[in-house]
């Protein structure tokens, strides 16, 4: 049953990391009250909550507490724990339910969900051991990619194969768990579709992104994306096909490779706003955070527009000092910066959206501002 959440009342949010954060800013705008469950004090997400519940997200004592607290419940990340979801969904106001988790966190339930919609994926076979990758390997061929099927992002966990001397590189991988193989894709561009429901079934996608990936990390998002009408038609459509048989509520971010002949495939699902989806908060009429609180609070949906062209930047460990040292020369450049304490490499700190009438120029100037070349 579909309930309607009024500001005022309190959303819940598993996972206290930048998407709960900008999921918690946009809330807070309509007059919510935010509740995170995060294991650390001061999380992202924790330094604009009302109240925090520090705690493991597996924790039946701290699940409890936020189910007491919040008017309804929502997760920012899908490798929260199935079964205690599940729990949840009992004493509480999970719209989103805890099926979409079990099957996306995944990669072996979410490819069989993808086929089940009708959708193309990569080939591919589930190995259970290295034993089984070594003989049933020539099924799939080289170049190949090992991946394993649950816990990956940013392509830890993968390994690809260039030919039988490779094999071993793979091996323990399957120490975390069974593995999937999938044939390489010779993609010309990645790009994502993120697609928003609500309980009575509306639907709307966000203009497609064009992602260009460094290092399996998002580096940036362009939007329009740099395709035909004819393969933005096919992405919306597989998007809206795996939303439909996903009986989606909330938000789902939709990857996929785009072939030289302008054909789909998915990669893979992500049932909660997307690093691709970011540019939206500036570029369009409803950033993908404020359509997902609609969404999960039972109100209507809007349609999303773009604004204007867009490129947004992943801003991680490396680049944030150079990127203080540079703020004062990009008056148009919108800094988001996630409140994280510790500039790792390769950690996702912040991102920069710069709206824009000439996307080959903005992608010029960032490159040339210096501060990714790290
Ligand atoms: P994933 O974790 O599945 O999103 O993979 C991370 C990145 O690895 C993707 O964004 C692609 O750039 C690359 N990748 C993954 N799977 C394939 C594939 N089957 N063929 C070619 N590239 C791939």
């Amino acid at each position: 049953m579909t309930k309607t959440i009024y500001p005022g009342q309190t959303i819940g949010i598993i996972g206290g990391g930048q998407l709960g954060r900008m999921m918690a800013l946009s809330a807070r705008e309509a007059g919510f009250k935010i509740a995170v469950l995060d294991p650390t004090m001061d999380s992202p997400c924790g330094q604009v909550a009302d109240i925090q519940i520090v705690a493991p997200y597996d924790d039946e004592a701290a699940l409890e507490e936020l189910a007491e607290i919040s008017d309804v419940i929502t997760f920012e990340f899908e490798n929260i724990d199935y079964e205690g979801l599940k729990r949840l969904t009992e004493i509480a106001y999970v719209p989103q339910g805890a099926e979409i988790i079990r099957i996306t966190q995944n990669r072996v339930t979410e490819k069989e969900a993808i086929v089940n919609a009708g959708c193309p994926v990569a080939p591919y076979i589930v190995c259970e051991s290295y034993e089984e990758l070594v003989e049933k390997i020539d099924q799939i061929g080289f170049p190949s990619i090992v991946k394993t099927a649950r816990f990956g992002y940013d392509g830890k966990g993968q390994q690809k194969l260039l030919s039988k001397e490779d094999l071993p590189l793979a091996k323990n991988l399957f120490d975390h768990s069974q593995c999937i193989v999938e044939g390489f894709i010779p993609f010309e561009k990645e790009i994502s579709v993120i697609i928003q429901r609500n309980g009575n079934g509306e639907t709307y996608c966000l203009p497609v992104g064009e992602n260009v990936h460094i290092n399996h990390i998002l580096h940036e998002t362009i939007v329009p994306a740099r395709i035909s009408t004819e393969t933005k038609q096919l992405a919306e459509e597989a998007a809206r096909k795996i939303a439909e048989h996903l009986q989606l509520i909330g938000t789902l971010a939709v990857e996929m490779f785009v072939l030289n002949d302008g054909q789909i495939i998915i990669n893979e699902l992500a049932p909660r706003p997307h690093n691709s989806g970011h540019y939206s908060i500036e570029a369009c009429n409803i950033s993908q955070f404020a359509q997902h609180i609609r969404a999960v609070a039972g109100w209507p949906l809007r349609e999303p527009k773009l604004h204007s062209p867009v490129v947004m930047v992943n801003v991680l460990g490396q680049h944030v000092a150079p990127l203080s040292n540079s703020i004062t020369k990009y008056p148009h450049w919108s800094i988001h910066l996630y409140g994280k304490k510790e500039a790792k490499v390769n950690r996702k700190m912040g991102h920069v959206t710069i709206l824009t009438d000439s996307i080959e120029e903005t992608l010029i100037e960032i490159e040339a501002s210096g501060i990714w070349s790290e």
